[in-house]
């Protein structure tokens, strides 16, 4: 069931969202070599429990951290572990959610450890721009398959893929709710959004081929090929008539809206 939010509700997820970006800011702000994922881990919980909110993850179907520590390969749902040691040229998307007085926000990102490859690069600031592509269609009036078929077509532009198996979600009350948000689809086609639908858009982005195959825990989700990924999302805020907000990059201002 898709659940629309009235101003009042997306105000609480505002709140949500603006805490989730303090965390991975602050997260993103510590990756270096030689820090290990499970650091990076508690950094993430401290800061969700003194902002007063619950970490979402922890537990959620036995997660058993509250960040998802994805390195090189690793797609998503990466374990953070005190053996996984960051080391200078690889790739770690980070993945948070939280849960303040009853409302949830999800964001990830991708980033360099130390000096990365210009390849490398390209991919995690492409993983960037198809979000901001997907996300511009994210308007009262469009449907999803407007969003799915700009992400993919921004990935392809750069000679990169997108996942299938793996997508977005509504989020609200509960981390996943319908609808599912492909980083696929074709335009015009698929949902019709509204305003005061509330969506975790969330392009995962490879450097070759996207399938993906899960390791025998069930959690790590890798790329089959071992080629490298890069993950970008943001919970947002459908509008009437403009541009959706960012409910996990507060302050942010569309450029052609300024
Ligand atoms: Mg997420
Ligand atoms: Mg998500």
């Amino acid at each position: 069931m898709i659940t629309l939010k009235n101003e009042a509700q997306i105000e609480s997820m505002r709140q949500a969202g603006k805490l989730l970006y303090e965390v991975l800011q602050a997260v993103k702000a510590a990756v270096q070599p030689g820090v290990t994922t499970l650091e990076l881990n508690d950094m993430a919980e401290k800061l969700i429990r003194d902002g007063g909110a619950v970490p979402s993850f922890l537990g959620y179907e036995g997660f058993p951290a509250s960040l998802c520590t994805s390195i090189n390969d690793v797609v998503v749902h990466g374990i953070p572990s005190r053996e996984d040691v960051l080391r200078e040229g690889s790739l770690l998307s980070v993945d948070c959610g939280l849960q303040l007085h009853g409302w949830q926000a999800d964001s990830a990102l991708t980033v360099g450890v130390g000096r990365i490859s210009p390849v490398h690069r390209k991919l995690l600031e492409t993983a960037e721009r198809c979000f901001f592509e997907g996300a511009a269609r994210a308007v009262a009036g469009l449907r999803l398959g407007d969003i799915g078929a700009a992400v993919e077509a921004e990935a392809v532009r750069n000679g990169f893929t997108v996942v299938h198996d793996l997508s977005g979600h509504g989020i609200g009350r509960e981390m996943h709710e319908d609808p599912y948000v492909y980083n696929f689809g074709f335009s015009g086609r698929g949902l019709q959004l509204r305003k005061g639908m509330t969506l975790a858009i969330e392009p995962m982005v490879c450097a070759k081929d996207w399938h993906v195959t899960s390791d025998e825990d069930g959690w790590f989700v890798r790329t089959c090929d071992g080629g490298w990924a890069a993950h970008y999302e943001h919970t947002v805020a459908i509008l009437e008539g403009r541009k959706p907000e960012l409910l996990t990059l507060p302050g942010y201002v569309w450029k052609e809206d300024s």
